[in-house]
């Protein structure tokens, strides 16, 4: 039987990590990170979010702005705020929580993002310099699963890691971040033919699709290592519902060394990212140096 990784522990850990590194900015350099997270309209799953990554803004002892814009807020009027926000100096972070309504392009609000302050790590300067190997931001999703596998396996060279899903939120920065750990990568989709049998090859497995139970237990190798990203509502009667993610959690605990549960896993470990990233954020806008910045 594998082991739980307790993605729950190892946030709080980090964001005690981070709360000290706030703490060191303000007294030594007299900087208070901030954060804007931006929600366009009102998806209740996206408002969870943002109340949560706000109330964990301020238990790390940072400025959290929240604004919420109505639905038929148009493109350039969110771009407006951005511009603002990208020129305020309390906000060293922003986030524009995703998916946005249909009619605004999702790439060009990114985009206009200044590139020091994306602390989701998806502008397209931010994800040039992830697949060319160069500092900048990183997506907190595929951040805090590498944290997770790194505590996990320490030295991951060598090993086939296999990826399911090709988001760019998810699975492509994730396969950056674990081809700059020498691992031989595959990355697999929803036109992926044998998918289990390219599972079953993998020494680390991500999942990734919002699929539920996608993956059983018998596309899992023994002793893999397996980080489960998503995160599915499942009907269980008329009125009780489940999270479950995209690995059938209990058969392949059977099988594997390790394996994240859902919930409890990746879920809070972005949030525990997106907070590391806004002290980074706000040391190189400041030209910090803190000894409390996650070194990956
Ligand atoms: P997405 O819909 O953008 O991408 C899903 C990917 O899965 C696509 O690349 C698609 O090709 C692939 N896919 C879908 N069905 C497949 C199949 N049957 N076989 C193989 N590949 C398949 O989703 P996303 O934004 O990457 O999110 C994926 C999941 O992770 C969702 O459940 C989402 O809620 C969850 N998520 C969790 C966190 C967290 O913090 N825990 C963060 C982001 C996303």
């Amino acid at each position: 039987m594998g082991n739980i990784i307790d993605g729950k522990a190892y946030a709080a850990a980090l964001r005690e990590e981070v709360k000290k590194g706030v703490q060191e900015i303000r007294s030594v350099h007299g900087v208070s990170p901030g954060l804007a997270v931006i929600l366009v309209g009102n998806d209740p799953a996206s408002e969870v979010y943002v109340a949560s990554k706000g109330k964990m803004c301020r238990e790390a002892g940072m400025e959290a702005f929240d604004f919420r814009l109505p639905a038929d807020t148009t493109e350039s009027q969110l771009i407006a705020k951005i511009t603002e926000m990208n020129k305020d100096k309390k906000v060293n972070g922003i986030l524009v929580q995703l998916p946005l309504p249909k009619h605004i392009h999702e790439n060009a609000v990114i985009n206009a993002i200044d590139p020091q302050k994306d602390v989701d790590g998806l502008h397209t300067i931010n994800t040039g310099r992830l697949a060319t190997g160069q500092e900048g931001m990183i997506p907190c999703t595929p951040l805090g699963c590498l944290i997770l596998l790194k505590h996990v396996l320490g030295d991951m060279s060598g090993k086939h890691a296999v990826i399911v899903g090709r988001s760019n939120l998810v699975g492509k920065p994730m396969a950056q971040l674990l081809l700059r750990e020498n691992c031989t990568v595959t990355v697999c989709h929803s036109h992926t033919k044998n998918l289990a049998e390219i599972c079953r090859q993998a020494d680390i497995l991500v999942a990734a699709t919002g699929k539920a139970e996608l993956i059983t237990g018998e596309w899992v190798k023994n002793d893999a290592v397996v980080i489960d990203v998503g995160i599915n509502r499942i009907r269980l009667s008329d009125d009780t519902t489940k999270l479950v993610g995209d690995v059938a959690f209990a058969e392949a605990r059977q099988r594997v060394k390790a394996i994240t549960p859902v919930p409890g896993g990746v879920g809070p470990m972005t949030i525990a990212c997106l907070l590391a990233n806004t002290l980074k954020a706000a040391c190189l806008q400041n030209k910090i140096q803190s000894n409390n910045l996650i070194n990956i």
